[in-house]
C-alpha cells in the first residue's frame, strides 16, 4: 500500500506536532483513495494527552457528514508520538480495531510513517505503509 501527500502538507503536520512536543497532538486525513489532499488539525480528548490521543468526536462528525455532502473523505488521521517511537503503540491497535481500514500517519520530532491496520500486520497488528511525499504544483 502507499499514501501520497504533498510536502507542504506533510510540513503542516509537522508543524502542528510540534506546537506541542510533549503531548500527542493529532488531526485529520481528508482527500480521496490514497492521496491526502488537506489536513484538519483536531483538539486532543484524551484523559491522558502524553500518551495517548482520541480526536474530538465532533471534528470526526463535522467532516464525515462533511465528506456525505461532497467534501473530501476522512482517509486517515495522523497523531505525533512524543516518546520519539515511529511505530504504533499496543493502545493505537486497541483504537484501529474497527476504523474501516483508514490511514495512520504517525509523526515523530524525527519521522512520519504510515500505517494500515488489518490486525495481522507484524507491528502490534499494523501493516507498515509506504509514503509518497509530492512536491507542491505551483
Ligand atoms: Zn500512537
Amino acid at each position: 500500500m502507499i499514501l501520497v501527500i504533498s510536502r507542504s502538507l506533510l510540513d503542516t503536520i509537522v508543524a502542528d506536532c510540534a506546537r506541542d512536543p510533549h503531548r500527542e497532538r493529532c488531526g485529520l486525513l481528508l482527500g480521496s483513495d490514497a492521496h491526502v489532499l488537506a489536513v484538519r488539525p483536531a483538539a486532543n480528548v484524551a484523559p491522558d494527552p502524553a500518551t495517548e490521543f482520541e480526536i474530538a468526536p465532533g471534528a470526526l462528525i463535522e467532516a464525515v457528514r462533511a465528506a456525505r455532502g461532497g467534501d473530501l473523505a476522512v482517509i486517515g488521521h495522523y497523531h505525533s508520538h512524543p516518546n520519539g517511537l515511529a511505530q504504533p503503540s499496543a493502545r493505537d491497535a486497541v483504537a484501529a480495531v474497527g476504523d474501516g481500514g483508514r490511514y495512520w500517519l504517525i509523526v515523530t520530532d524525527t519521522h512520519a510513517s504510515a500505517w494500515h491496520f488489518t490486525g495481522e500486520g507484524a507491528v502490534e497488528g499494523f501493516d507498515a505503509v509506504a509514503l509518497a511525499i509530492t512536491g507542491d504544483e505551483t
